[in-house]
């Protein structure tokens, strides 16, 4: 098929979809056979990296047909690719009978996200952003969308009257949810947004990339679109940078209909400007990501029992202010989050007493724990917000606390990692 530019068919790969038998499978029997088809070449068991720029075609205009086949130029489509996509696709399953997804994978997280909000917004459209978030993605929305016309609004998203106050009316397309939130940890109530957004006739997206498909799962919530930085969990090891997105069937951004020659469905959109912008996953980082995906359930419930063991240590410490963990019965966002998740993460942050200098001194002691940006790999990090992964908010209204630390639980012993942190606020 030929895309809507006259192009090559970002559509290809739609039709290489993820083989029945695996639909109603559980979560790891996806996580490791959806898209890992074998290969139609040789058998290989391991979705080959398909480390080529362009593909033989039996004729103009005629792509090659049978196994395997149907691909013209990798920015457009690649096998490794597909064999990932197909894989999120299957691990964020929408709610209802018959329901499908298609996903998308892109060189990082924002540069999926920066595809996605070329994809469905013009000039003069509003998004509603949560009041904690990524400091990155709240960049990409004020200080490069923002030049091209688009405008935002911070909300509590807790607050869902305030969430309601900020909804602008024709105007505002996206409500844009992080939860749990990085780097406090709020827990923002899917369908209750999904709700407000759909009454607005907006669309909600939903960053889980703290949560992974393994531990909450938007698009059955009510979500329209998943955001996901693959470079965190669901690459899993520390060695790749990705993102990807994830769409229900059928969602549709009516506002942009004809817009670039392509209709609202938001997946027709979506794909048309992933070829289009070019910001793919290349095919070694795309095959990075799909071997971490596999192990995705048991390092998340390692994850999880490691976090549980520290939390437990922090919210007993006499030089902690405050905690923040979903899993606590005392946080605010704690029951929606056990309605929502299947657990609570392997992400912490906590305040400690003597401001950012006393911070600071504990990042610059703990061991075990390497001080540095991002998390969701197999080692734990540690990390200061306030003069590191949120510098770019200082000033805004999702400036950090100074004396806030944030940890990304890893999968050493839980015992080590307790030792060091105390040893750290020693
Ligand atoms: N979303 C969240 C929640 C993140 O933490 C990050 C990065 O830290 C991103 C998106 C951006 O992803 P990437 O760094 O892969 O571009």
């Amino acid at each position: 098929m030929r895309g809507p530019d006259g192009g090559v068919a970002f559509c290809v790969v739609t039709e290489q979809q993820l083989p029945h038998r695996w639909a109603d499978a559980g979560f790891s029997t996806r996580a490791i056979h959806a898209g890992s088809e074998s290969d139609p070449a040789t058998g290989a068991v391991v979705t080959p990296i398909y480390q080529t720029s362009t593909y033989a075609q039996d004729g103009v205009g005629a792509l090659r047909r049978g196994l395997g086949a149907g691909y013209e130029y990798s920015r457009s489509g690649n096998p490794t690719r597909t064999a990932l996509e197909d894989c999120l696709a299957a691990l964020e399953v929408p709610g209802g009978p018959g329901g499908g997804s298609r996903a998308f994978a892109f060189a990082s997280g924002l540069a999926a996200e920066d595809t996605l909000l070329r994809a469905l917004l013009r000039p003069g459209d509003h998004v509603v952003v949560p009041d904690d978030a990524y400091g990155g993605t709240y960049r990409l929305i004020a200080r490069v969308a923002g030049p091209w016309g688009i405008a935002h609004s911070a909300a509590h998203l807790v607050d869902l009257d305030a969430v309601r106050a900020a909804v602008r009316p024709g105007q505002t397309r996206l409500i844009w949810v992080e939860t749990p939130t990085n780097p406090l940890l709020t827990v923002a109530d899917i369908p209750a947004l999904a709700q407000i957004a759909h009454q607005a006739g907006a669309l909600l997206v939903v960053d889980n990339t703290f949560a992974t498909p393994y531990l909450q799962q938007p698009l059955a919530l009510g979500a329209d679109v998943v955001v996901h930085s693959t470079t965190k969990y669901c690459g899993g090891h520390s060695d790749v940078v990705g993102g990807a997105l994830v769409i229900a069937d059928g969602v549709s951004a009516p506002w942009m209909d004809g817009v670039g020659d392509v209709g609202a469905s938001v997946i027709d959109r979506v794909g048309f400007h992933q070829n289009a912008i070019g910001a793919v996953a290349g095919p070694f980082d795309a095959w990075l990501v799909q071997r971490g995906l596999k192990t995705l359930a048991v390092r998340m419930e390692r994850h999880c029992d490691n976090a549980e063991r520290v939390v437990e240590m922090l919210s007993a410490h006499p030089r902690i202010t405050r905690v923040y963990y979903p899993g606590l019965p005392d946080h605010p966002g704690h029951q929606a989050a056990a309605a929502q998740m299947r657990r609570f993460g392997g992400m912490v942050s906590f305040q400690v007493q003597g401001g950012q200098e006393a911070a600071l001194a504990v990042c610059k002691r703990a061991t075990v724990f390497t001080l540095a940006e991002s998390l969701g790999g197999v080692e734990s990090l540690i990390e200061h917000p306030g003069l590191m992964t949120h510098a770019s908010v200082a000033g805004s209204a999702l400036e950090v606390p100074d004396d806030l630390i944030r940890i990304s639980i890893g999968l050493e012993d839980a015992a080590d990692l307790v030792a060091d942190l105390e040893q750290a606020l020693d």
